[in-house]
């Protein structure tokens, strides 16, 4: 592994502002172009929506847990840190989807849900013979010219009609983006298909060809794990970051952003941040700050908190805040529950918009995906984790039933039951061995339609400045996939741009 000395030192340093994995990535890049880095981070924990939890004995991951393989970009990481050993598929049994006329396997062959072949059994299955017909209408409707934006619903319901839509996208998009597909940017969720798609002649055809560049690259299924938790790519990047001598601080909330000049005039941007306070205080008194300061900013954190933060730095970016995302409710139960080791619905469930009385949006079963998990937890003992909350509904609730669940036993009883119903098991809290419910508020971006030519305004504005750059799952897209590439391309760029004479 590289260590402190193995990257040749520069005269200048960089200061990232965010520990997710966004931040900690742009730092690994910076420090491997030898400048002096220091990233800060607000909470005491570093990883943002990679992280863990223990829930009755285990230690299970409490954000995100599985990473795309459509590209090589997170592999590439986790070679680079030491993980590669630990690269794990998931159980191959796939996941289901609840439908209003019932449970049935989901499609493996899709994006986003999205089908190569509307004539697929399990796609026929769930779209039932007209609406397979209508989906292979796709193939041969001409492609017009793209249009400069689209969302998920527009591309689907003009290509492969509303069933394929309702039945296959709604849930998945819903599952992964807690957002309805009306709402989301095409080009961000599903970066690249529309350009294939005026490639190859056809949404399925696009469909296909991502797919099989997937499998070119990883055997059989479209995301991977980390053996022991995804949270353990976080352990290792801090480890090397620190081997490597970047300076972490945690509880330090950046607050100010501006211009300064350093003693020998040259530019530098002055980073002010305050101490987490340890405890609550009603006082109002104003907390100490410390004064950073360095040739390069990296600003990692998610977009309203970013484009807030560089407001008075870029003035410009007035009226291009992006639209904070859902909160996202996880409740995880370790249950007590013989009859899940015969993985009942798969790895997990994905639940249709229009199903009525389910209030969660998706279950993953977590023990019957990762076989680690399974061995850690022991026969008979299950993982269950189950999502409330999608953008654009402020009252997250079923048609009849009311507001959504949002106190902790709230969603205690509504988890079993739903539980209960999307595993066709009978559940009760004695079976309940231990939970927990995480609550991420705003950590998934809402990409809204036109959120790509936004990030490109935004990014263009921030780069008329010297030495300051944007990464996260908001410029990014959302998912590994999306956030390490860019992350490590936006930290290259801004290193390179002291070659290139910036700053002065
Ligand atoms: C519940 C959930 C499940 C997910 N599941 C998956 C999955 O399975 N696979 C996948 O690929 N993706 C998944 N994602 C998405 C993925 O986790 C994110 O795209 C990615 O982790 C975002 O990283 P980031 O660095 O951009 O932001 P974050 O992880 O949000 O990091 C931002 C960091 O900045 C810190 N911060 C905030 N304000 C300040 C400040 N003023 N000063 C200093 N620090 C500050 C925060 O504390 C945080 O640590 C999931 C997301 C969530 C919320």
């Amino acid at each position: 592994m590289e260590g402190n000395g193995a990257v040749p030192a520069r005269p200048y340093s960089a200061i990232v502002v965010g520990g997710g994995i966004s931040g900690l990535v742009a730092a690994l890049e910076l420090r491997r172009a030898g400048l002096g880095v220091t990233v800060l981070e607000a909470s005491g924990r570093w990883g943002g929506c990679i992280g863990e939890h223990e829930v009755a004995g285990l230690v299970l991951d409490s954000g995100a847990e599985s990473f795309a393989t459509r590209t090589d970009a997170v592999r590439t990481l986790v070679d680079e840190i030491g993980l590669d050993g630990d690269v794990v598929p998931p159980h191959p049994s796939g996941a289901w989807v609840l439908l209003p006329n019932g449970p049935q396997e989901l499609p493996k062959t899709g994006v986003l849900g999205i089908p190569a072949n509307p004539w697929d059994p399990e796609v026929r299955a769930a779209l039932g013979f007209w609406g397979s017909a209508r989906a292979s209408l796709d193939r041969v409707l001409p492609v017009r010219e793209p249009r400069r934006q689209a969302s998920v619903a527009d591309l689907v319901r003009v290509r492969m009609g509303r069933r394929v839509l309702e039945r296959l996208v709604a849930p998945v998009v819903g599952g992964v983006h807690s957002a309805d597909p009306a709402a989301l940017d095409a080009d961000m969720v599903a970066p690249g298909l529309r350009r294939l798609m005026a490639e190859k002649g056809s949404l399925a055809a696009a469909v296909s060809a991502q797919r099989g560049a997937a499998r070119g690259r990883k055997a059989g299924s479209a995301v991977a794990g980390i053996r022991g938790g995804l949270n353990r790519i976080i352990t290792a990047l801090v480890g090397r970051l620190t081997d490597d001598g970047v300076r972490l601080v945690p509880d330090e909330r950046v607050e100010r952003l501006d211009r300064t000049t350093g003693a020998d005039g040259r530019p530098l941007w002055r980073v002010g941040a305050v101490v987490r306070p340890q405890i609550d205080t009603e006082e109002a008194a104003p907390l100490p700050e410390t004064v950073y300061e360095a040739d390069l900013v990296v600003v990692a954190l998610d977009g309203p908190a970013a484009v807030e933060l560089l407001s008075d730095a870029v003035p410009a970016l007035a009226g291009h805040e992006p639209v904070p995302g859902p909160e996202v409710k996880l409740v995880t139960f370790v249950l007590d529950c013989p009859a899940l080791d015969a993985r009942p619905r798969g790895t997990g469930v994905l639940v249709a918009p229009q199903v009525a009385g389910i209030e969660a949006k998706a279950l993953t079963h977590a023990t019957a995906k990762w076989e680690w998990l399974a061995e850690a937890a022991g026969p008979g003992t299950h993982v269950v984790r189950l999502s409330y909350g999608r953008a654009g509904d402020p009252v997250q609730g079923v048609a009849g039933i009311g507001p959504g669940p949002e106190t902790d036993n709230e969603l205690f009883a509504a988890a079993l039951r739903d539980a209960s119903t999307l595993l066709s098991v009978a559940l009760s809290a004695e079976d309940v061995l231990g939970w927990d419910v995480v609550r991420w508020q705003g950590a998934l971006p809402f990409a809204t339609v036109g959120h790509r030519e936004r990030v490109t305004q935004i990014r263009d504005l921030i780069g008329a400045q010297q030495g300051l750059a944007v990464v996260g799952g908001w410029a990014a897209g959302n998912g590994l996939a999306a956030v390490v590439p860019d992350a490590r391309a936006q930290a290259i760029g801004l290193a390179g741009s002291l070659d290139r004479g910036m700053p002065a």
